[in-house]
């Protein structure tokens, strides 16, 4: 798990802080949703799945997508982007739930989220590129959150001035990181 960074956030900060970190969604460990009984994905679209506005399914993402669904989990894209028919087909190709024109991190579209994948926040994980949009909105609404490195450069230009806040952000919460246990081997917890 190299690329894995595990945060236990406090304080005012913890709202801010991703319970991991990740260089792409592609390290997201199935396991660690499993042991902590995640049953939906809530996943960002734009620098998070594809490059900002590239609406493509590469033959990676749509066998990460079959992969989660393989293992049980149910997915939806949660998306601050409009409306359109390329996104509408995404979704159908990769055979996800949809909710697009969202207003993250307001907390309803995260509930429309969770309504279409039929989870309870406790049940879910959200992933996504930015802190102040897809990390504050799922912990506000009690859920696990995963940041990921964002996929290009590319983005709206209030995102980049988010950015600059962003970091300062997360140069506080990497202090929250949670130490790997000594021979810790993945055991199974009992409920
Ligand atoms: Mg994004």
């Amino acid at each position: 798990m190299a690329d894995v960074l595990e945060l236990k956030g406090s304080g005012p900060m913890r709202l801010f802080t991703p319970n991991l970190r990740l260089k792409t969604i592609y390290d997201l460990p199935l396991s660690w949703l499993k042991e902590r009984h995640v049953r939906a994905i809530l996943t960002d679209l734009d620098n998070t799945l594809v490059p900002w506005r590239d609406y493509r399914v590469a033959d990676e993402l749509a066998g990460w997508f079959r992969d989660l669904h393989d293992n049980g989990f149910r997915t939806v894209i949660l998306t601050n982007a409009r409306p359109s028919p390329t996104i509408q087909k995404m979704s159908e190709e990769l055979e996800t739930q949809l909710v697009v024109g969202a207003r993250k991190p307001v907390q309803r579209f995260f509930r429309r989220a969770l309504e279409r994948v039929n989870a309870s926040p406790a049940e879910a994980c959200v992933i996504g590129d930015q802190v102040f949009t897809d990390v504050l909105g799922g912990n506000l609404i009690g859920c696990y959150t995963v940041l990921v490195e964002r996929i290009g450069h590319r983005e709206f230009f209030g995102t980049r001035l988010m950015r600059v806040l962003e970091r300062r952000v997360l140069r506080s919460v990497n202090r929250f990181r949670v130490e790997p246990e000594p021979g810790h081997g993945g055991s199974e917890g009992s409920e």
